[in-house]
């Protein structure tokens, strides 16, 4: 296996190009792998469930704009885990060529 754009046969996985690369190194941050949404789905599911709580308790149109509001907040958070899971995917199966710094 080779580089596609130079021809280089130094080539490495970029995750394991990553894990060896010293703390200091600045190319730490430049191929680091994606970052994990910080997203919690289940305060959203609560957000729900509160929203048709108040919903019957007190306003139903307050409480419906909680529980749509929990809704599309949860849908949000299911779309930035896929694309995550996606870039860890292709970052995974990413290489780096040890020459010029093509990642391909
Ligand atoms: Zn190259």
């Amino acid at each position: 296996m080779q580089c596609p754009k130079c021809q280089s046969t130094n080539i490495k996985r970029l995750r394991g190009y990553w894990e060896d690369l010293p703390a200091e190194s600045p190319n730490r941050g430049r191929y680091a792998p994606p970052n994990e949404p910080t997203g919690q789905p289940l305060l959203a599911l609560l957000a729900v469930a509160a929203g048709l709580f108040v919903a019957v308790t007190s306003g139903v149109l307050i409480g419906l704009g909680i529980a749509v509001a929990g809704l599309l907040w949860g849908a949000f958070m299911v779309k930035q885990q896929r694309e995550y899971e996606a870039e860890l995917a292709e970052y995974d199966g990413s290489t780096i060529c040890l020459a010029k710094y093509h990642v391909f």
